[in-house]
């Protein structure tokens, strides 16, 4: 990883914990000694975005796993970026692998969600990443490139962006990437930045890793030159979310 890019460490809760649960984990990661070279940051339920962050110090900070493309509205059910704010809350993640392929998210919307987000000032975890079938036929870079395209496409300022590696196989299965299968994906990716971005945008944006991200095998993926950090589901509301922090 460049000197250039901040190690970078997020815990994605998903719709998981309650106040009591929440609580501990968020004790856990003050009482921690944690790498000042890591920047973390959490992302609980929406409705708990408000508890977390009163929780938990400035140096941490608190994502939404999820938004939608606009201020307010008649939108039952979704969140904004600007409520995201309100909360004191300065990230979110968008296009995670449940929202496409569970909840039906097409490039397209997800293309929007980060225009908006980023225009309402908040940072943004875009994730992209392929599916077993398309990795076992070849797709995988097709499959990546085209969910960057339309994010890329959205983005104006690329220092508030960290992007999300996550092949939808490793997710939530126990079957993680190989660090080599990592860095190659990893590497493609910043060569696709460098290509229709910038070359400055491709060295200096920080590529995450997830998918099974375990205290096991942190260190070993983290050792690769272009993995600059980790999406950590599972793993996240265990102890060894720590281990992972300060794998670097
Ligand atoms: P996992 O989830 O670590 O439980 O595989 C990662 C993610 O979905 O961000």
């Amino acid at each position: 990883m460049s000197n250039q890019r901040k190690f970078f460490v997020g815990g994605n809760w998903k719709m998981n914990g309650d106040k009591d649960e929440l609580t501990k984990i968020c004790n856990s990661l003050m009482n921690a000694k944690l790498h000042e070279t890591t920047e973390v940051v959490v992302a609980p339920p929406s409705i708990y975005l408000d508890f977390v962050r009163q929780k938990l110090p400035a140096k941490i900070g608190v994502s939404a796993q999820n938004c939608y493309k606009i201020p307010k509205g008649a939108f039952t059910g979704e969140i904004s970026p600007a409520m995201i704010k309100d909360n004191m809350c300065d990230w979110v993640i968008l296009g995670h692998s449940e929202r496409r392929h569970v909840f039906g998210e097409s490039d397209h919307l997800i293309g929007e969600k980060v225009k908006h987000a980023l225009e309402s000032g908040i940072s943004i975890i875009p994730c992209i990443g392929e599916k077993l079938d398309e990795r076992e036929s070849n797709k995988t870079n097709e499959v990546c490139f085209r969910q960057l395209k339309e994010i890329a496409a959205n983005i104006k300022d690329w220092t508030r962006v960290v992007v999300a590696y996550e092949p939808v196989w490793a997710i939530g299965t126990g079957k993680t990437a190989s660090p080599a299968q990592a860095q190659e994906v990893h590497k493609c990716v910043r060569d696709w930045l460098k290509t229709n971005v910038s070359e400055e945008v491709a060295k200096s944006t920080r590529i995450l890793y997830g998918g099974s991200v375990t205290s096991g095998n942190c260190k070993e993926l983290a050792s690769q030159p272009d993995v600059d950090g980790f999406l950590v589901g599972g793993a996240s509301l265990k102890p060894e979310f720590i281990d992972i922090i300060n794998a670097k």
